[in-house]
C-alpha cells in the first residue's frame, strides 16, 4: 500500500477523510526526468503553445471552482469570502503572467559597434522546483505565483506539494494534468510531488537537472533550502521569500483618526493574522502610547478571532505567546474556541524592545507589539535588530521629509504611505521582497509580471560585422 498524507480542518475541530498518497523514489525521479526531458526538447519555449494551454487552464479553473473551494476550506480553515479573493488573484495571475511571459520571453535587443553585432535574449532557466506556504493554497501554492511566472517564461516546474492543504495541491495538479492531456502537451511541464518530510523537497532541489527553486514560507524553512540550493555542485539561484516583522512607524505629526487604527487592527487580526505582510510592530511617539495602546486595545477585542491554518501552526503560535509573556507582559483576547488564535499585542519601550530578541522576529499569528519612541533617530538602532522587512509603513504627513524615510528605504521593499501593508497588490509596479532576511535576493520581486524575470537568463550571439 503507497504511504498516505492527510490533513485537518481546525474549523470542524477534526480530521479530514481524504488521503492522499505521498511520492515514492521512482515517481519523484520520473517526474524530475519528464520536466528535464521538456526542457531539452525546447518543447515548452512555444508562446503561442503557453497561451493556449493558460486559456484552457483558467477554463477549468472555473469548472472546477465549486470543489475548489470546499476542499480549500476544509483544510486551510479559511472562509468562503478568503477563497473567492485568493480565487480571484490566482485566475489574475496566471492571466496577466501569461501575457507578460511571451512578451519577455521574446525580447530581441541588438547593439552595432565598430566591426561586430551583440545580440542579447533571454532564455528559459531551465526546471524549477517550487515550494509555497500554508497561508495562501492558491496565491502563492501549487499555481500560484511562482509557478505561473516560471511557467509563463517557458520552464517546467516540479511543485513541492504543502502538507497542511494537500488535498487542494492535489486537486489543483490533477486539473493542470488534465488540461496539458487535452492539449496533448508532455506531462513533464508540471509535476506534483507530495511528500510526509522534508526529504523529497530537498531532493529535487539537489538534482542537477533543477536549475532554479522559489520559495514562500519562513525564514527557517527558506534559509535550510537557500543553503542546499548553495552547497550543491552546481549551486542555481533559490529565490526565498521568507517572514518579516513590517514596522508600522506613527510620526508626530499624524493626527491620525479611528479609521487608521481601525485598519491597523483589522490588519493584525483578519484570517488569525496569518499574513507575511501583517503589522507586527506599531511604533508610536512615546507621549501617546498610552492612549494609542487603549485604541487598539479596544479594536483588537472587538474584532472577530479566526481559526488558525492548523493545529501545527496554532500550537507554534501559543509556543511563542508563552515565552514572550513572562518578558513582556502580554494582553489577550480569548473566544475559547479551539484553534482560534488568541488575538494579543504587547506594549514597552524601543529598548526594552532591543533588549529582547524573542521580539526580534515574526510571530505568525494575531499578535503585534505596539512601542513608544522618543525620537525617530533611534528607530535607525531597531533596524539593527529587526534586519531587512518586506514592507515598512508610515502614518504621519510628509515621511519623506525625515531621515528615518532613507534608512526605512534602506531596509524595506516596499515603503506604505497611510495605509495598512497587507493586500498586496498584482501589478507590474509591484515590489514584494526586500533585504535579507525579508528575503533572499533583493533584486527580484515574488509578485507582479516583474517575477517572471527570475526564471529567464540572458544571453549574448556576438556576431562579426562580415559574417552578416
Ligand atoms: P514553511 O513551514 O517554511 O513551509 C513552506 C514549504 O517548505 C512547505 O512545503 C514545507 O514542507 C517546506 N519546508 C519547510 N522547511 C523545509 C526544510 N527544512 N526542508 C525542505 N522543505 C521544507 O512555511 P509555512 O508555515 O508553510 O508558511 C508560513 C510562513 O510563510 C510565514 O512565516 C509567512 O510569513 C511566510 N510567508 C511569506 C510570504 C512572502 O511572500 N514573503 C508569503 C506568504 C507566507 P512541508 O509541507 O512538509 O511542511
Amino acid at each position: 500500500l503507497a504511504e498516505t498524507i492527510s490533513t485537518f480542518n481546525c474549523s470542524a475541530d477534526s480530521k479530514n477523510t481524504a488521503y492522499y498518497a505521498i511520492d515514492t523514489h521512482d515517481s519523484i525521479e520520473a517526474k524530475i526526468t519528464g520536466a528535464h526531458s521538456v526542457h531539452r526538447s525546447k518543447s515548452w519555449q512555444n508562446p503561442d503553445l503557453r497561451r493556449q494551454f493558460f486559456s484552457s487552464l483558467l477554463l477549468a479553473l472555473e469548472h472546477h471552482k465549486a470543489a475548489l473551494k470546499t476542499i480549500y476550506c476544509s483544510e486551510s480553515s479559511l472562509s468562503e469570502a478568503r477563497f473567492e479573493r485568493e480565487f480571484h488573484r490566482m485566475v489574475h495571475q496566471i492571466t496577466s503572467y501569461s501575457n507578460e511571459g511571451c512578451i519577455l520571453a521574446q525580447r530581441r535587443e541588438s547593439v552595432e559597434l565598430p566591426n561586430r553585432i551583440l545580440e542579447k535574449s533571454w532564455l528559459p532557466i531551465g526546471p524549477v522546483v517550487v515550494f509555497g506556504a500554508s497561508n495562501f493554497p492558491l496565491a502563492y501554492g501549487t499555481l500560484g505565483g511562482d509557478t505561473v511566472g516560471a511557467l509563463a517564461a517557458g520552464c517546467p516546474v516540479v511543485v513541492k506539494g504543502h502538507s497542511l492543504h494537500a488535498g487542494t495541491s492535489n486537486f489543483l495538479a490533477e486539473i493542470t494534468a488534465e488540461v496539458l492531456a487535452t492539449h496533448r502537451l508532455p506531462s513533464g511541464v508540471f509535476s506534483h510531488v507530495l511528500d510526509k518530510g522534508y526529504e523529497a523537497g530537498q531532493r529535487i532541489l539537489l538534482d542537477e537537472r533543477i536549475k532554479a527553486g522559489a520559495f514562500t514560507g519562513s525564514i527557517s524553512g527558506g534559509m535550510s533550502l537557500f543553503k542546499f540550493a548553495q552547497n550543491r555542485k552546481n549551486p542555481i539561484p533559490f529565490f526565498a521569500e521568507m517572514g518579516s516583522l513590517n514596522p508600522v512607524i506613527v510620526l508626530r505629526n499624524s493626527n491620525s483618526g479611528v479609521e487608521n487604527w481601525k485598519n491597523l487592527a483589522n490588519a493584525v487580526t483578519e484570517d488569525a493574522g496569518q499574513f507575511c505582510t501583517k503589522p507586527g510592530l506599531i511604533l508610536v511617539p512615546i507621549e501617546r502610547l498610552e492612549e494609542i495602546k487603549s485604541k487598539l486595545r479596544e479594536e483588537l477585542e472587538r474584532n472577530p478571532s479566526y481559526p488558525m491554518l492548523h493545529p501545527d501552526i496554532y500550537n507554534k503560535y501559543e509556543a511563542k505567546l508563552k515565552e514572550i509573556d513572562p518578558i513582556i507582559p502580554l494582553l489577550r483576547y480569548t473566544n475559547h474556541t479551539p484553534w482560534n488564535g488568541d488575538r494579543a499585542i504587547a506594549s514597552c519601550t524601543l529598548q526594552d524592545f532591543i533588549d529582547s530578541p524573542i521580539l526580534h522576529e515574526e510571530v505568525f499569528g494575531p499578535f503585534t507589539c505596539l512601542i513608544g519612541y522618543s525620537n525617530l533617530e533611534e528607530i535607525e538602532r531597531l533596524y539593527c535588530c529587526i534586519g531587512g522587512q518586506l514592507t515598512t509603513t508610515f502614518i504621519g504627513i510628509q515621511p519623506e521629509k525625515e531621515r528615518i524615510w532613507s534608512i526605512a528605504q534602506e531596509h524595506s521593499g516596499r515603503l506604505v504611505v497611510n495605509g495598512v501593508p497587507t493586500g498586496v497588490e498584482v501589478n507590474r509596479n509591484m515590489n514584494h521582497g526586500g533585504p535579507f532576511p525579508s528575503s533572499t535576493d533583493v533584486r527580484y520581486t515574488s509578485v507582479g509580471e516583474a517575477s517572471i524575470l527570475r526564471f529567464l537568463r540572458p544571453i549574448t550571439v556576438q556576431f562579426s560585422s562580415t559574417d552578416l
